[in-house]
């Protein structure tokens, strides 16, 4: 039964309980700011309750004190988890057989999860041959539907949205889905809990532009329940290979390394646009090089590995620095994904050594090299 344990040894059963209130869910955690879901309809893996870690070296590079709250350390390692547990929820209260996603791998490795601990089928449309590899193997683990379509995103999400909308035992589980954007707005009040204020700045990546909207959202609900008497300025950074958003028109054919905002047409600009003008924040984009340079700050200096979507918050950052708009005060960039998702990224980019000798002096004399 959730909330109950007995352990003969070890850690006090209050301890237990303790540590496991981090990670309740964020149904349970945040129930009375989220639209009501009956107690026997709740999936949770205990998303949420992530870290937010301070990042030193970035901050000095930025100009700012940034930290980073690392969404990677979900269930399925990314944020998508957060709005999954209430879409799925519902679905589930509502008497769904199934659920169904378009995808550019990390929603539908989610609603794969969430489908299996469900007990209803899970159908994820996506783009042939695009999804990173992590996130196809998430998929296929938790025994999902793929369907891959001769088409990007955007042509997956127009079938799934027809598809919902004909067969009534069918829930969308994507974020144009407003249970997604509910649950995901549980981040921003993370992070003020987390500094007992807002911070000035929310950096983050912005593909189909459910999240920038979410966070808004959760900002702007702190606010007005008297909980703090600001809200952050909303940074939100495309590809430049796929940001409608920036050059204000849609992309027919988007292209970037970062898969996960690989979209040509986000279906929350309105939203998105909305977050950035309220909060007199930006909307900037960054090109693959530099979204992958911050990926490999991320991992070799701070010891955080996000995929490379995950860092193109931290890119922007960097960049609106570099270009004399350093930002004062407290910056929280969001790190969406984990880098395991996408494995490729990085072993495209390294290279392992060529075998030595298995001998103190081959070894020794490969150190010595390093270190002098
Ligand atoms: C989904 C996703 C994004 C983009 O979020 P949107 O809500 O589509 O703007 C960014 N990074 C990762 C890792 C994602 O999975």
């Amino acid at each position: 039964m959730p909330g109950t344990f007995s352990f003969e040894k070890g850690a006090s059963r209050f301890q237990m309980i303790e540590a496991q209130a981090a990670r309740q869910g964020v149904i349970k955690r945040y129930r009375e700011r989220l639209p009501e879901i009956p107690e026997a309809a709740i999936v949770s893996i205990g998303e949420g309750g992530t870290p937010l870690i301070e990042a030193p070296r970035i901050s000095e590079r930025a100009g700012a004190s940034v930290y980073l709250k690392f969404e990677g350390l979900n269930p399925t390692a990314s944020f998508k988890d957060r709005g999954m547990t209430v879409a799925m929820s519902r679905a589930v209260a509502d008497g769904n057989l199934a659920c169904i996603c378009a995808s550019t791998g990390n929603t539908a490795a989610s609603a794969a999860a969430y489908a299996a601990r469900a007990g209803i089928e899970c159908f994820v449309i996506v783009p042939a041959g695009k999804i990173a590899s992590g996130k196809s193997v998430q998929i296929l683990a938790h025994g999902a539907k793929i369907v891959q379509i001769e088409g990007n995103f955007d042509a997956a999400l127009k079938l799934c949205r027809r598809i919902a909308e004909e067969r009534d035992d069918v829930a969308l589980v994507n974020s144009v889905n407003p249970d997604r954007i509910e649950g995901q707005k549980t981040a921003a009040f993370e992070v003020c809990e987390a500094m007992d204020q807002p911070p000035d700045v929310l950096a983050l990546p912005v593909g189909n532009a459910g999240n920038i909207t979410a966070y808004w959202k959760g900002f702007k609900e702190w606010r007005k329940s008297g909980l703090a008497d600001r809200a952050p300025r909303m940074f939100g950074f495309q590809a430049e290979g796929a940001s409608p958003l920036v050059a204000g028109h849609d992309f027919d054919n988007p292209e970037t390394v970062a898969s996960a905002i690989r979209i040509g047409s986000p279906a929350s600009k309105e939203d998105a646009l909305t977050a950035v003008r309220e909060s007199g924040g930006l909307i900037e984009s960054v090109t693959d090089e530099e979204i992958l340079d911050a990926q490999a700050l991320l991992a070799r200096e701070e010891g955080v590995f996000c995929e490379p979507a995950s860092a193109a918050g931290v890119a922007g950052l960097l960049k609106l620095a570099r270009e004399g708009h350093g930002q004062e005060g407290i910056a929280v960039c969001v790190l969406t994904g984990h880098g395991l998702k996408d494995p490729q990224a990085v072993v495209e980019r390294s290279h392992l050594p060529e075998p030595v000798p298995a001998t103190f002096e081959a070894v020794g004399r490969y150190i010595e090299r390093v270190l002098s």
